[in-house]
């Protein structure tokens, strides 16, 4: 595939940075002209994937997650990984309502919801250890005389 651009980013799996990673995300996206709805689907789909890591992948410690974005004129590409404890059997932790944390509220909705919001979602085991999910998203972007009509 041919990038017109991409970035990496790692930080550590402390809450505070799902909002860090959203925010960096939907500014790097900016480049290509997403709609608002886009960017809006695609900061979601990032929060449900990174608060995974620092809830479930390193559920006593702080580890390390790591998120690519590439972009194509139409599409961005997401990678976010972790090596923390991994996921046996990935296509039940796809399920809707499967949680292995119903004691702390989780809903078990976050890999049906990163479904929903974007183009396409892939849940692979990390061969370092861990899971990388990858993400796809499809942009829509506005003619001119769409934009002179509704803005
Ligand atoms: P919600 O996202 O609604 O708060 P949830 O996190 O339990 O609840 P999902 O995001 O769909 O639901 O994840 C389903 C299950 O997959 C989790 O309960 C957990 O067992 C497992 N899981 C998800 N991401 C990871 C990860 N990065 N590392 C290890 N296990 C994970
Ligand atoms: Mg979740």
């Amino acid at each position: 595939m041919n990038y017109i651009n991409e970035m990496t980013i790692r930080f550590k799996s402390l809450s505070v940075n799902e909002g860090f990673a959203r925010s960096a995300v939907s500014a790097f996206c900016v480049g290509i002209n997403p709609s608002l709805d886009d960017i809006i689907d695609i900061k979601t789909a990032v929060s449900e994937a990174v608060t995974n890591c620092v809830v479930h992948a390193y559920p006593n410690k702080i580890g390390e997650i790591e998120i690519w974005v590439g972009l194509t004129k139409d599409a961005v590409f997401l990678s976010i990984k972790d090596w923390g404890v991994g996921i046996d059997d990935l296509k039940i932790a796809r399920e809707p309502f499967f949680t292995t944390k119903p004691d702390e509220d989780r809903a078990g909705m976050g890999f049906t919801v990163m479904e929903s919001f974007m183009d396409g979602l892939e849940v692979l085991h990390n061969p370092e250890g861990g899971i990388e999910v990858k993400m796809k998203k499809k942009i829509f972007k506005k003619s001119m005389e769409q934009c002179k009509i509704n803005d």
